[in-house]
């Protein structure tokens, strides 16, 4: 499969064409970015453990029946996917409350969720991603349909119930972590897009809470590198 030219480059990743037009290269940078890019920074190997990262969860993910976009991963910081029309929502799950939750809410840094919480926010750089209801997504077609965007929800929970025991195994809390979902454009069935790393989750050990995730750029807490790597380990 052959490289092509730049079809779309993100913050942490840069989208390639290749010769099959239904596949892409997903290239994993080391650039790090908070709130709303007005932080920013370069970490060194950050790309290399994410796509490793990823790559682990997603298989696993495909192996309890949910479809993702990853074929599989090309090299240390290329993995070869399927191509999606990315709905432009995020997913956030949280079970633990803290970040925008609390700011926004007011609750208790923390405090630990009754059930699991979904919370949808429209990916728009220029709005500084706002939340947004289940009635705003259908409204404005975020989404085409009140089944899709269910069937999104449900599988959501799904992957929370599956990561918590996964990252439990490993002694990290899940705390709560953000996804995309898009469509294929081969088949147009629903995949899991994206990427699932500490970039993209908060993720404490479970004995002292040391935050092992991109809150540690967030924060300045140092160490980033170290604690990306040590989920990597587990
Ligand atoms: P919060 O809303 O508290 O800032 O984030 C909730 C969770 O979703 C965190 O795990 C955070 O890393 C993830 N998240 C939310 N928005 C984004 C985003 O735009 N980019 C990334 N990488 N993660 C996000």
């Amino acid at each position: 499969m052959k490289k092509g030219k730049k079809l779309y480059e993100g913050k942490a990743k840069i989208i390639y064409t290749t010769t099959d037009k239904n596949l892409v290269i997903q290239y994993f940078k080391d650039d790090a970015t908070a709130f709303n890019n007005l932080k920013k920074s370069k970490i060194e190997g950050k790309g290399v453990l994410n796509n490793r990262i990823s790559e682990h969860i997603l298989n696993n993910i495909n192996q309890i029946g949910i479809k993702t976009h990853l074929i599989k991963r090309l090299n240390m910081r290329e993995q070869l996917i399927e191509l999606c029309e990315i709905f432009p929502v995020e997913f956030i799950v949280r079970n633990i409350a803290t970040g925008s939750l609390t700011k926004r809410l007011g609750i208790a840094d923390g405090a630990v969720l009754k059930k699991p919480l979904i919370e949808f926010s429209y990916k728009n750089d220029d709005l500084g991603d706002p939340v947004v209801s289940k009635e705003h997504i259908l409204e404005f077609g975020w989404v085409d349909n009140p089944e899709t965007l269910d069937a999104i929800i449900y599988k959501c929970f799904r992957i929370n119930d599956f990561m918590q025991g996964m990252f439990r195994g490993v002694n990290i809390k899940l705390v709560d972590f953000k996804l995309e979902f898009g469509r294929s454009t081969i088949d147009r069935k629903i995949l899991l897009a994206d990427e699932i790393s500490p970039d993209t989750c908060r993720l404490w050990d479970v004995s002292s809470e040391k935050k092992l995730d991109k809150d540690r750029f967030r924060k300045d807490l140092g160490n980033i590198i170290q604690a990306y790597q040590e989920v990597a380990r587990r």
